[in-house]
């Protein structure tokens, strides 16, 4: 049945059966702690399972044990989740950042090296920069603009060719949409090995978000996603995820259960509620996007605008956009004519959009990344990805695409 049903038709009931909760329409919350074993021997084959001291038997699903190990909410959740990325199977973190450490420090050993691309988000930066080094793990950074043979040179130049354990990237890039080709990784990395083991390549697709892009089709082992922003979609959690093949994902689930970082019953179930209009929300956030950018595009004070929408067609970038993405998302950023002070007066006269950093919400927010989400970066590193005075990050929200509009009329008209 799971592949009959588009995902958006199965968010509301898939993995749930009423039956088991009094009849329930909807998963209560499963607020408990541990789970109480109808017999010894029936506790002894859960723990047998989950410690993988036997084989599953046919059609055996692992006992509800204890809620680090699992709980309803978080399977369920799990269960629909994969279905946006055709994964195996997926799990679910208390943040964004603890799917993203956990998966560094799964598949990186003493010695590895990890393949970057740069930039990425502040705080994958520094878990890279500041605790990875201390496991013995080196890092090195390519650019969107670096070609598969500059990128081999860079690799060959560490000197660690042979010990390159992952492929990092982040695309479209935050807050520039920048996109980094998932299938020239994939190539990247099935020529090398790390040791005996595979180089495996994790995407991080929180900047698209779910729905438009599918990573995992287009090779990469595993995905990964701040669910704070456009799974959860109302700013009201934190939360992250990973996704993939179930022999990679068992690895994740394992450290994540001794790391103890799974997510609580309650914002698991905060999440299933969001899942439901996860694309209905994702839509309306694009089409707004796309009609916010285009207005901004033509505006005087405005001198470039960074949207996937506005790629010219006749342009290298335009097919490469086409094969990983199926809508241009909803995330714009612009340069306004000026500096900081004309990129402040625009966002202290905003009304509508709020002054936040986060993304992927019902409501619009705006930023400055020079001085807020990317101040801790290097200068000229910042300069170089394009994170200029003059750039303003907005992320749309469901609100009328009308008034949007006018609110971003109304500030640039208080920019003099
Ligand atoms: C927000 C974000 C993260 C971190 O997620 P948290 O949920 O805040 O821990 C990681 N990557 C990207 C691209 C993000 O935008």
């Amino acid at each position: 049945m799971k592949n009959k049903f588009k995902p958006e038709s199965l968010m509301m009931s898939y993995g749930y059966k009423p039956k088991l909760s009094e009849g329930a329409v909807k998963c209560p919350i499963f607020q408990t702690s541990t789970f109480v074993f109808e017999t010894a021997e029936e506790g002894k084959k859960f723990f047998e399972l989950a410690y993988g001291l036997r084989e599953k038997e046919k059609e055996e699903e692992l006992g509800l044990i204890y809620s680090r190990i699992n709980n309803p909410n978080l399977e369920i959740l799990e269960n629909r989740l994969s279905l946006w990325d055709d994964a195996d199977d997926s799990a679910v973190f208390e943040s964004g950042m603890s799917a993203i450490s956990t998966v560094l420090l799964e598949f990186l050993k003493p010695g590895d090296l990890l393949l970057y691309s740069s930039p990425t988000y502040g705080g994958t930066d520094h878990f890279i920069h500041d605790f990875l080094p201390k496991i013995g793990v080196d890092a090195v950074a390519f650019h969107p603009e670096n070609t598969q043979e500059e990128i081999e040179e860079i690799i060959r130049n560490t000197g660690k060719a042979d010990r390159l354990g992952l492929i990092y990237i982040e695309t479209p890039a935050n807050p520039t949409n920048t996109i980094i080709d998932i299938e020239m990784c994939c190539r990247i990395a099935k020529k090398h090995k790390n040791n005996t083991d595979r180089t495996y390549v994790c995407v991080d697709n929180t900047y698209m978000g779910p729905v438009w892009s599918k990573p995992l089709a287009l090779g990469a082992d595993l995905v990964v996603y701040s669910a704070t922003k456009f799974i959860g979609g109302h700013s009201d959690l934190i939360a992250g995820a990973v996704l993939g093949k179930s022999d990679l994902m068992t690895r994740v689930k394992t450290l994540r259960t001794f790391l103890g970082n799974m997510v609580s019953p309650h914002t698991a179930w905060l999440l299933l509620r969001s899942l439901e209009t996860l694309k209905i929300r994702m839509e309306k956030q694009s089409r707004n996007a796309q009609k916010v950018a285009n207005f901004l595009n033509q505006h005087e004070k405005v001198e470039k605008v960074n949207y996937l929408g506005l790629i010219d067609e006749q342009s290298a970038h335009y097919d490469l956009y086409k094969r990983q993405y199926n809508s241009p998302g909803a995330m714009i950023s612009f340069n306004i004519v000026g500096g900081e002070k004309e990129a402040f007066q625009f966002l202290n006269n905003l009304n509508l959009i709020q002054l936040a950093v986060s993304l992927g919400s019902t409501e619009s927010l705006a930023q400055h990344p020079q001085t807020m989400t990317h101040c801790a970066i290097e200068p000229k590193a910042r300069e170089r990805m394009g994170v200029t005075a003059n750039l303003v990050r907005v992320s749309i929200g469901v609100e009328d695409a009308e008034d949007l509009i006018a609110d971003v009329d109304n500030a640039l008209k208080s920019v003099v």
